[in-house]
C-alpha cells in the first residue's frame, strides 16, 4: 500500500516554454526531451491535453483534478467506473500550482513530467501529455505573449480546453481568429480539419435555468453562439464558419460556481469538503468525459498521428516562429507546420533505413564484403524513400521535393558511417595493415 501511495506522488510541473523579459519565447529543449524521449514513451502516438484561457480562472485548479483522475485511471491502472478517483474529502489539492503567486506567474507552458500510458480499445498503446498554460494579461505586451501561448498550445494539443469565466463572449471567439485562417490554409491543402477537439469550459455559469450545467446545457449555449445568421455582421459570420472548419469536434461544458471557499477564502487548500457538491458532481462527469480510455483523442497534424518523439520537432519549429516581435502570421504558422511535418517524415524514413542497415551490418554483425553492402544500401535506401513518398505530407509534392533530397543526403551520410564501421571489421585488412606497416618500417 505504501508503494501505491508513493507512486501517486511522482511527477511535477515542468516549465517547457517561457516568455522572457524581452518577450522572446524560449523552449527548454532538455526538459522537453527528458519527458518525451523516454524509451517507453517516444514511439507511442500522443494525446495532448491542454488548458488555456486568461489568468486566475481556475485552469490549474482544474488540471489538478485531471491529474487525480489520470493517476487513478492510468498510473495505478484502477478501473474507475465510479467516482473514487476524486479522492477523499480532506485531501489538499496539489499538482500544477493554483492560486497564483508572484514568481509562478511567468507566462508560458508547463508540462506534467509524468507522461501517462494508456491502451485504447483497439489495443493501441498511447501516451498522454498534460499541459497547463499561464499568462497575466496585465499590459499591452503581455497580451501578445498570452495570444502566443494560446496559439502554441492549440497547435500542439489534441484536446484544447478553452477555460472561460461566466460565458462565451464575442472576444473569446475572436481569440480563435488566428486559427481560422490557418485552418482555411490547411483545409485547402489536405482537406482535413487541422485541429481535433476544442472544449469550451465555462466557469461559474450562473444561468442554469436558461441552460443546465454540463455538456447538454453547454451545447445549447455553444450552438447559440456559433449560429450563423444573415443578420450578423459578415465578419462575425465568417469567424463562426471558420471556427467550425478548424476543429473536428467542438464542445462546451457549463460548470457551476465552486462556492465561496474556493473563490475567496485565503486559507482554502483545495479540500473537497470545502467545495460545493454540485461542482464536485460536475468534475466527476466532465473529466472522464474528456479523458477516459474510450474518449481519448490522438494528436494529428496534416492527417497523421504524431509520436511523442515527433512532438519534439513541432515544439522546436513553433518556438522558432514565435520569437519575433509580432504574433506569427497564419501563413507562416502553416508553412512552419508543413516544414516540421516534412522533416519528421524525413526522420522516420531515415530511421527505417538505419534500422534495416543495422540488422545487416550494425556493430554486432560480422564483416560484409563491400559489394553486398552496396546492394543492401541501395535496396534499403529505395525502401526508405518509398516510405517517405507514400507518407501523406503537408505542402504538396513540390514542397516535399527538397525534403526528399535531404533524406537522400542524410542516408548517404549514414551509409558512409556504416561502410567505415564495416571496414573496421574486415579482419584481412586489419591483419594486413600492421604487416604492411612493418615491411615499410623495415625498408
Ligand atoms: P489559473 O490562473 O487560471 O490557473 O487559476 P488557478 O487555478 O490558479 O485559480 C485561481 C483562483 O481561482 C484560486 O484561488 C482558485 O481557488 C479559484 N478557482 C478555481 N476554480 C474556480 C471556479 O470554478 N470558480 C471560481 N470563482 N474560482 C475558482
Ligand atoms: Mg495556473
Amino acid at each position: 500500500m505504501a508503494e501505491v501511495q508513493d507512486a501517486t506522488n511522482v511527477g511535477k510541473p515542468v516549465p517547457i516554454v517561457l516568455a522572457e523579459e524581452d518577450h522572446q519565447f524560449v523552449l527548454d529543449e532538455e526538459a522537453l526531451e527528458g519527458i518525451l524521449l523516454k524509451d517507453d514513451i517516444k514511439d507511442r502516438n500522443v494525446v495532448v491535453v491542454s488548458v488555456a484561457g486568461s489568468y486566475r480562472k481556475g485552469k490549474s485548479f482544474l488540471m489538478d483534478f485531471v491529474l487525480r483522475y489520470m493517476k487513478a485511471t492510468y498510473h495505478l491502472n484502477l478501473i474507475n467506473e465510479d467516482a473514487h478517483w476524486i479522492g477523499s474529502d480532506d485531501k489538499p489539492l496539489d499538482g500544477f500550482s493554483w492560486r497564483g503567486g508572484s514568481d509562478r506567474d511567468t507566462t508560458g507552458i508547463l508540462m506534467w513530467s509524468e507522461v501517462f500510458k494508456a491502451t485504447l480499445n483497439d489495443g493501441e498503446k498511447v501516451a498522454i501529455v498534460l499541459l497547463d498554460t499561464q499568462g497575466t494579461f496585465d499590459s499591452e505586451s503581455t497580451v501578445k505573449d498570452c495570444a502566443t501561448v494560446f496559439a502554441l498550445s492549440t497547435l500542439l494539443s489534441s484536446i484544447q480546453i478553452y477555460n472561460l469565466k461566466f460565458n462565451i463572449q464575442e472576444d473569446d471567439l475572436q481569440h480563435l481568429q488566428l486559427f481560422t485562417e490557418y485552418g482555411r490554409l490547411a483545409l485547402e491543402d489536405s482537406g482535413t480539419k487541422p485541429f481535433q477537439k476544442l472544449q469550451f469550459l465555462v466557469r461559474d455559469w450562473s444561468f442554469p435555468y436558461e441552460a443546465e450545467y454540463g455538456a447538454e446545457g453547454g451545447k445549447k449555449i455553444l450552438d447559440k453562439r456559433l449560429q450563423i445568421s444573415d443578420k450578423q455582421h459578415p465578419e462575425h459570420q465568417s469567424l463562426r464558419k471558420h471556427i467550425k472548419s478548424c476543429f473536428s469536434d467542438i464542445g462546451c461544458y457549463l460548470m457551476p460556481h465552486p462556492g465561496l471557499n474556493v473563490a475567496t477564502n485565503p486559507n482554502f487548500d483545495g479540500k473537497l469538503s470545502d467545495i460545493e457538491p454540485e461542482f464536485k458532481k460536475n468534475l466527476i462527469t466532465l473529466i472522464p468525459m474528456l479523458l477516459s480510455p474510450n474518449q481519448l483523442i490522438l494528436k494529428e497534424i496534416g492527417g497523421q498521428k504524431i509520436k511523442a518523439k515527433e512532438l519534439v520537432h513541432y515544439f522546436k519549429a513553433y518556438i522558432k516562429l514565435c520569437t519575433g516581435a509580432e504574433l506569427p502570421e497564419p501563413k507562416s504558422m502553416f508553412d512552419t507546420t508543413a516544414e516540421a511535418n516534412n522533416l519528421s517524415a524525413v526522420a522516420s524514413a531515415r530511421e527505417v533505413y538505419r534500422s534495416m542497415m543495422d540488422t545487416i551490418c550494425g556493430g554486432n554483425r560480422p564483416y560484409l564484403n563491400s559489394n553486398s553492402l552496396d546492394v543492401e544500401h541501395f535496396k534499403n535506401k529505395d525502401i526508405a524513400i518509398e516510405q517517405f513518398i507514400a507518407k501523406r505530407k503537408m505542402g504538396g509534392d513540390e514542397f516535399s521535393e527538397s525534403y526528399k533530397f535531404k533524406l537522400e543526403n542524410d542516408i548517404d551520410e549514414d551509409f558512409l558511417k556504416f561502410k567505415s564501421q564495416n571496414e573496421s571489421k574486415n579482419v584481412f585488412k586489419s591483419a594486413r595493415t600492421p604487416a604492411v606497416f612493418f615491411s615499410v618500417a623495415v625498408v
